[in-house]
């Protein structure tokens, strides 16, 4: 069997900064966006020509957002795309879409190119906490771009939801999950905020709590979270993420499970061989790079070889991010040692605190394990 990689391809382009976002983002003009698609187009290419022996189960345009690309941009990438990776079969193709910034156009050009699910981002369905986010739409136009988007045919799409935000009542937060379930998405994401370093956020919030939900009401959204969307048909397959049968997202599973990705475009980070590095972050820098000639001197920084060790607390971290919980026998093929020889005891303790189940082959967080998982987390350091 082919080795798997899947594709991260960063779009790094937004109409407008959010408030709270710390990510790779912000806006820029038209010609520097086209210039950027040139250049990661040439990226995508000279890349391919490194992984020969691998095919790709699943590639996701993320960002920013890749939906404020115009459509022949984004068709362009796709097109180069499948015509240097070997793409799979019924490969899983998502993009992040905004509300505002999706046409009917862009839509139809998506499906043709291939693009077969959509993550289009909400946060709420309130549109006082969409405009203290600094959030560019209201619920409102969100309706149009969700009916928008299955008009055109998508039968497979996300909704991004966050809790914990500033002005958010555990009523106000049971009235999105109840609005979006209604709707009928076939996958559910919904995070905490995060109050990041360097946002506006940042010096709004950090330091004022009591400008935000208390760790009390953020703990009843948490289970409101959990019942309602199970309630409307969804399941919790990972943490923070629901989905109608069949409907994970396979990036993400891939991810947790320790695929190989390749990231391309703007700082994406990327894991491959064993070594973990990550992208140019400066967009000047990145544009002049000189693909063909001195790409993976200038291009990729930060390498980092993981050990052993490292690649055993991270099979840990994520896989038991994930309700089914991390396999014995997968430990057991990809490091040729057995699971409980390592992590015997820290197993054994957490399981006599009703923090953790086994179920052979697998072992998996309880609920009340998920309730503190950063702590059940942090015990499989090595
Ligand atoms: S749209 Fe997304 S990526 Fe862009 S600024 Fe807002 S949160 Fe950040």
């Amino acid at each position: 069997m082919r080795r798997k990689l899947e594709l991260y391809i960063h779009i790094p382009f937004c109409a407008k900064k959010c408030d709270y976002c710390d990510f790779l983002s912000g806006p820029a003009a038209v010609s520097a966006q086209q210039r950027y698609v040139e250049q990661l187009i040439e990226e995508i290419a000279c890349q391919s020509a490194h992984y020969p022996e691998y095919q790709v189960p699943s590639v996701y345009l993320g960002g920013g957002t890749p939906s404020l690309l115009g459509a022949k941009e984004i068709c362009q990438i796709m097109e180069q795309v499948k015509s240097v990776f070997d793409l799979e079969e019924g490969a899983e193709v998502t993009i992040e879409a905004n509300p505002g910034t999706v046409t009917m156009e862009k839509l139809k050009a998506w499906k043709e190119s291939g693009i077969n699910r959509i993550s289009i981002g909400l946060q709420s369905a309130d549109d006082v906490e969409l405009k203290n986010l600094g959030r560019i739409h209201t619920y409102d136009e969100f309706l149009k771009t969700y009916q928008r988007v299955r008009q055109a045919g998508f039968g497979n799409v996300n909704i991004d939801l966050m809790s914990a935000l500033p002005g958010q009542t555990l009523s106000s937060w049971r009235s999105t999950l109840k609005k979006v379930g209604r709707l009928k998405p076939e996958h559910i994401s919904a995070y905490s905020l995060a109050i990041e370093e360097g946002t506006p956020f940042y010096q709004q919030y950090h330091g004022h709590p009591e400008l935000l939900p208390d760790e009390d009401e953020e703990r009843e959204m948490y289970y409101a979270t959990k019942q309602i969307l199970h309630d409307m048909g969804f399941s919790r397959y990972e943490i923070s993420n629901y989905a109608k049968a069949g409907r994970e997202c396979r990036h993400n599973i891939g991810y947790w499970t320790g695929t190989e990705y390749l990231g391309l475009g703007l700082g994406s980070s990327s894991y491959i061989r064993g070594i973990r590095f990550h992208n140019e972050e400066d967009l000047g820098k990145y544009c002049r790079i000189r693909m063909k000639e001195d790409s993976d001197d200038r291009l990729h920084q930060g390498h980092l070889r993981l050990t052993d060790k490292e690649k055993m607390e991270e099979f840990m971290f994520l896989g038991l991010r994930m309700m089914r919980g991390v396999s014995g026998s997968e430990f057991l093929k990809r490091f040729g040692v057995n699971m409980w020889n390592v992590y015997g005891d820290v197993l054994t303790k957490l399981m006599e605190n009703h923090l953790i189940e086994a179920d052979s082959p697998f072992v998996r967080l309880t609920d009340f394990g998920i309730d503190i998982s950063n702590y059940v987390l942090s015990e499989f350091l090595l």
